[in-house]
């Protein structure tokens, strides 16, 4: 490459964050790699990986890439006596910085059928919002996608809503409102999160939002390309 090249490329730092097994490996093995591998193994402390890509303007992009694996605690590795239930997130955000300091981007992902998968991400961005550079972007990604039949996730379920008498109360409560005499038949606890939820909250929090699946390798590459369209441009 020549030096004409080298001007017209950056690189930064991403750091992938969320819950234990939302597939934030898979996706970057997808995006490195081209593969899944369904037999994936757990992070350990966290791995690095880079990834050049060339932009539709023949700029080049160096993704210097952390996938995080700190907050997958297990017992072992935390084993301490208070078990006060956010004690792991406070441990863990101890750590935390060391990941992402100095990230120019952090990918947030949360899996579409786990909604307390969606709450973790919360506390990501509340997290970074508190302690990240503060001009990181930073990335919203609901991943496994190709498990919409499961997802608890759901925008078919909000034309259900249109279709039948069903209210929608919130984001954990149904109604069902019989059509003949107006009561309100059955109040279901569904844990959905509606994918309007994780669209609205990354709005509401200047975030990019999208929805991948390292398995099918849907909008992976995507991903990063609305990342790269996001980046401050630091020369190589
Ligand atoms: P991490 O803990 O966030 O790094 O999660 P991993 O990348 O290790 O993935 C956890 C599990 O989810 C593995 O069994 C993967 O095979 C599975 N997985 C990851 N991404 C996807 C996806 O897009 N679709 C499906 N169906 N499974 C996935
Ligand atoms: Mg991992």
């Amino acid at each position: 490459a020549g030096l004409s090249d080298l001007t017209r490329g950056f690189r930064v730092k991403l750091v992938l964050l969320g819950d234990s097994g939302v597939g934030k490996s898979c996706i970057v093995l997808r995006f490195v790699r081209g593969q899944f591998d369904t037999t994936s193994k757990v992070t350990v402390g966290a791995s690095f990986l880079s990834q050049t890509m060339v932009l539709q303007d023949a700029t080049t992009v160096k993704f210097e890439i952390w996938d995080t694996a700190g907050q997958e605690s297990s017992p072992v590795q935390w084993s301490f006596d208070c078990v006060h239930a956010d004690h792991h997130l406070i441990r863990y955000a101890a750590l935390a910085p060391l990941y992402y300091r100095g990230a120019a981007v952090a990918v947030i992902v949360y899996d579409i059928t786990n909604p307390e998968s969606f709450s973790k991400a919360r506390f990501w961005v509340k997290e970074l919002q508190k302690h990240g550079s503060p001009n990181i972007i930073m990335v919203l990604v609901g991943n496994k996608a190709d498990l919409h039949e499961n997802r608890e996730v759901s925008i078919q379920l909000s034309m259900l809503l249109f279709d039948l008498d069903i209210k929608f109360i919130n984001s954990s409560y149904l109604q069902i409102i019989c059509s003949e005499c107006s009561v309100a038949k059955q109040l279901i606890t569904l844990r959905v999160l509606l994918m309007k939820d994780a669209i609205d909250y990354a709005e509401k929090n200047g975030m990019f939002f999208i929805e991948t699946s390292a398995k099918t390798s849907d909008n992976i590459h995507e991903l990063f390309e609305e990342i790269a369209k996001r980046l401050p441009r630091r020369p190589i």
